[in-house]
């Protein structure tokens, strides 16, 4: 079979930069076009240069006429393969023109290597075709969509054309950034440790911001949410990858890595994690049931207990399930024994413990070691609020320090960038001040607030537990039921709810006192919770 040829065409503006990567890169798309079409491409049959695409040269542009020309003498050519409309022509007018005549008088077909859709003779083929002759004809845009191409390419290469991470820096060759002396020795000294479980995130952060590098001025400091992100950067184990318009990743970057994936990876557990418990999402099961696992069935406890399955091994746990009416679409909740099967509607059991809760009497005794303990917790809080106000004090005066010096080089600057250059630092500086002072005012405020807050609300929590208990986050339940009920609660046949034992805090209204040793192991838990 014979075949068929293409000729094409590649061209860049004459005030393009990077003249040649751009040439580079739209030769790679026209020749997978010609392989996706089986056609050869003859040597002489390509085009290239930086003729002015412009309204109104395209008439008469050289290059045009020549392919033209080349067209009528070589009749098995088909196609002419441009990367991308603009490549062709910036005018609706004359791009239709020439499209019409290259078609009408050598049967050769304008081919758009960019995006296949371009390509057909239907109506939405044709109007993506007017569409994207209409943005170049009107807009400047050219420059910025070839960027981000070429950007993408470098990606692919291993290459990272943009500007270095922290702790890398320019080489002579373009986009494969090295290990920057002092910060890439620190930046890795920490990644590892961090990774290792030698530091925690925290600490991590703190060595940066405390370390010379960010002292003397030669980079900001950090606060949590940027240095998250740095410490998760994939480019750290070799990863060279873009997320903007146009994604693109690449594992084997040129760069030199600092760590390897393997310890990347966690890293991002530790810092994901992390995340997790400060948000909280339960990590306690089924919130809609949070009586499982700590209410259980007197009868079949018992049993269990007289053949030897005591403590987590007892089976005579409640365990919450749902269930649908099928006619009504309603859904029931209930708890259902695991050794019997006896179930007992969610709500019920629920107002049950309420109610249970509510013949509780909060001792006097148990109320003291409350308020003491509570006041214990507090002044560590305090302790450690008042340390971290002389450490942002600190780092705003050092901020302040870096940023008089600046002022100082600025009155003795001719260099208009350079002056500039200096403006931009002062003011990104004294927002920085304004930030830590604005932090330093929030904590104060909030340590005047919260004390007796702080204290009134749990005493009153403690108080009305019965009403309270439901609300409190399922994690505390645990903690709750482990300090207050630490047997769990038994239902009996009647469906009564009671426990076996209870902490200190807390009387039935007939209970005596409990002894100094429970009150000790108790101040224990407190101060932990
Ligand atoms: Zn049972």
């Amino acid at each position: 079979m014979k075949k068929y040829w293409a000729i094409t065409n590649c061209r860049v503006s004459s005030d393009e930069q990077l003249k040649n990567n751009s040439l580079n890169r739209q030769r790679e798309s026209v020749l997978k076009a010609a392989q996706r079409l089986g056609v050869i491409i003859p040597k002489d049959g390509q085009w290239s240069g930086s003729a002015s695409s412009k309204k109104g040269n395209n008439f008469k542009r050289k290059d045009i006429l020549e392919m033209l020309d080349y067209c009528k003498k070589h009749r098995q050519v088909k196609y002419l393969i441009i990367d991308e409309p603009d490549r062709f022509m910036r005018s609706i007018k004359e791009a239709f023109y020439w499209e019409t005549k290259f078609e009408q008088e050598v049967g050769v077909k304008v081919y758009y290597a960019c995006d296949d859709s371009l390509n057909g003779d239907d109506l939405a083929a044709k109007m993506m075709r007017f569409t994207k002759y209409f943005a170049a004809e009107g807009s400047n845009e050219e420059r910025q969509r070839k960027s981000i191409s070429g950007d993408a390419k470098a990606i692919t290469e291993g290459r990272y054309p943009f500007r270095p991470k922290l702790g890398y820096c320019k080489s002579l060759k373009p986009g494969i950034h090295v290990v920057a002396p002092e910060i890439g020795d620190l930046m890795k000294s920490i990644l590892l440790r961090l990774s290792a479980g030698l530091l925690s995130l925290p600490e991590s952060l703190a060595e940066y911001n405390n370390s010379n590098y960010v002292r003397n001025g030669k980079h900001c400091g950090y606060k949590m949410d940027k240095w998250r992100k740095i410490v998760t950067d994939p480019y750290y184990a070799g990863v060279v990858e873009m997320n903007r318009q146009v994604k693109a990743r690449n594992e084997h970057g040129l760069h030199v890595p600092l760590i390897s994936l393997e310890e990347h990876l966690r890293i991002v557990e530790i810092v994901t994690k992390r995340r997790k418990n400060q948000n909280g999402p339960r990590k306690n099961g089924n919130p809609d049931f949070p009586l499982n696992t700590i209410t259980l069935c007197k009868d079949c406890y018992e049993m269990e207990q007289k053949s030897g399955r005591v403590g987590r091994r007892n089976r005579g746990k409640f365990v919450g399930f749902k269930h649908g009416n099928g006619r009504t679409n309603k859904v029931y909740k209930r708890y259902r024994c695991r050794i019997c099967g006896r179930s007992i509607l969610r709500d019920e059991l629920h107002k049950e413990v309420q109610e249970f809760l509510a013949m509780l009497d909060f001792s006097s005794s148990g109320r003291r070691l409350l308020e003491d303990a509570l006041n214990r917790v507090w002044k560590a809080e305090e302790e450690s609020e008042a340390s971290k106000i002389i450490k942002l004090r600190n780092e705003a005066t050092n901020i302040r320090r870096i940023n008089n010096e600046l002022i100082d080089k600025l009155a003795t600057t001719n260099n208009a960038t350079v002056y500039r250059q200096i403006e931009e630092r002062i003011e990104e500086r004294t927002k920085q001040i304004e930030e830590l002072e604005d932090e330093i005012c929030e904590i104060e405020e909030r340590q005047n607030n919260n004390k007796q807050n702080f204290i009134d609300f749990a005493l009153n929590f403690a108080d009305n537990l019965g009403v309270h208990f439901f609300e409190i986050d399922l994690s505390l339940i645990k903690e709750f039921k482990l300090l207050l009920f630490p047997e769990g609660f038994f239902v009996n046949s009647n469906n009564k709810v009671y426990t076996t034992k209870i902490s200190p805090f807390y009387r039935l209204r007939e209970i005596k006192k409990s002894s100094e040793d429970d009150k000790l192991d108790l101040m224990v838990r407190v101060k932990r919770l």
